[in-house]
């Protein structure tokens, strides 16, 4: 037998990079050690890699279980880009399509497969039994908990296949609270797991609170944009009214300003995402609703209308400032009656 890679030559061989990001290393030996291992590291250090470089160097299917279908494309077509055999599949797929990727799937065929949890149906739950699988990953682990801020139902299914499968679990999350990691590691099954925990500390980002009611909170939001005047921003409101309102208020004093909420038609709210997203429009007024899967490096300041719904939750939202790691403001008006409606 050949000698296993290294996976610092795989580093930079494959993915052209000179050097691991912090944790990825300790991460990657865990895996390749055959280990469970949770990895709780903030958006953008890198967590993919830590699944796509064993991948390369583990004999079998790596399977990485992501809840957005939308995102999966994106990335099977970067990591084919890279020479990876990877496919995602989904109900996207005509069923030849689908039968001819599952053929390939039993017969070995593929280093990198993506699936969401809610393909996990019992026949193809079955099937995958069959295959063979190396590696167990659950990207976005952190919707597998109630306790998280963005569970769903669908990760339930993930219970106990891990344990059908019999191979180890690698969980990936950005959500740091001990909550929700002890909920993975319980629902996952996960056993003796090596961990790592990144740093979650963001020196660029400019965090203020501001007591609402001291002054006109609108005129403040409308200073804080005009600050920041031609670049990008999110302000997220607690209710729709408050994301219509705001945004009426915005675009009467010039603003390109957009809302974004589960009450729009879901053809405007894509576009409303799509315009954001090329910088048709500088502000997105939100509910919490807007966030998972926007991928936008520079946004300059996130504005909390109201209180988010608890500190983890605030982390999370105004996280989507400075990804690029240049400077933005993130700005959060508080008062009493936002507690009281949440308690509500
Ligand atoms: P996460 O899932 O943790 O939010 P990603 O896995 O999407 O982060 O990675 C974020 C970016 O960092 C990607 O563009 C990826 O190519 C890049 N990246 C990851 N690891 C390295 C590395 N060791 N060196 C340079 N860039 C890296
Ligand atoms: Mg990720």
């Amino acid at each position: 037998m050949p000698p296993a890679a290294d996976p610092l030559d795989v580093l930079r061989d494959v993915f052209g990079f000179d050097s691991f990001r912090p944790g990825q290393r300790e991460v990657i030996d865990a895996v390749l050690a055959g280990r469970d291992c949770i990895a709780v590291m903030p958006t953008g250090a890198g967590k993919s890699l830590t699944y796509q470089l064993p991948a390369r160097i583990l004999e079998g299917t790596v399977l990485v279980l992501s809840p957005l279908i939308s995102l999966m494309k994106d990335q099977v077509d970067a990591l084919q880009a890279l020479g990876f055999r990877a496919v995602e599949i989904n109900s996207t797929l005509d069923s030849g399509e689908r039968q001819a990727r599952l053929a390939a799937l039993r017969r070995g065929a593929y280093e990198l497969v993506f699936l969401a949890p809610e393909a996990l149906d019992g026949r193809l739950r079955d099937f995958i039994q069959g295959c063979p699988i190396s590696l167990l990953v659950v990207d976005e682990a952190h919707c597998i908990s109630q306790w998280g801020h963005d569970f769903r139902p669908s990760y339930r299914r993930l219970e106990g296949l891990k344990e059908g499968l019999d191979v180890p679990v690698l969980a990936l999350t950005a959500t740091a609270t001990r909550a929700v990691a002890r909920d993975i590691l319980h629902q996952l099954g996960m056993k003796k797991p090596a961990g790592f925990k990144g740093s979650f500390f963001r020196s660029n980002l400019l965090v203020r609170c501001r007591k609402k009611g001291s002054g006109n909170t609108r005129k403040e939001i409308l200073a804080l944009v005009r600050r920041r005047s031609g670049e990008s921003g999110i302000v997220y409101c607690l209710s729709r009214r408050g994301v219509e309102q705001t945004t009426e208020f915005l675009r009467a004093n010039g603003v390109r300003a957009l809302s974004y909420h589960a009450g729009l038609p879901d053809d405007e709210r894509h576009r409303n995402q799509e315009a954001f997203q090329r910088d048709d429009a500088d502000v997105v007024v939100a509910t919490v609703a807007f966030g998972m899967g926007i991928d936008k490096s520079n946004v300059r300041f996130v504005i909390h209308r109201d209180m988010p719904r608890d500190v983890e939750s605030w982390y999370q939202e105004m996280g989507r400032a400075g990804r690029d790691g240049l400077e933005s403001d993130c700005t959060l008006f508080y008062s009493w009656a936002d507690v009281k409606l949440h308690e509500r």
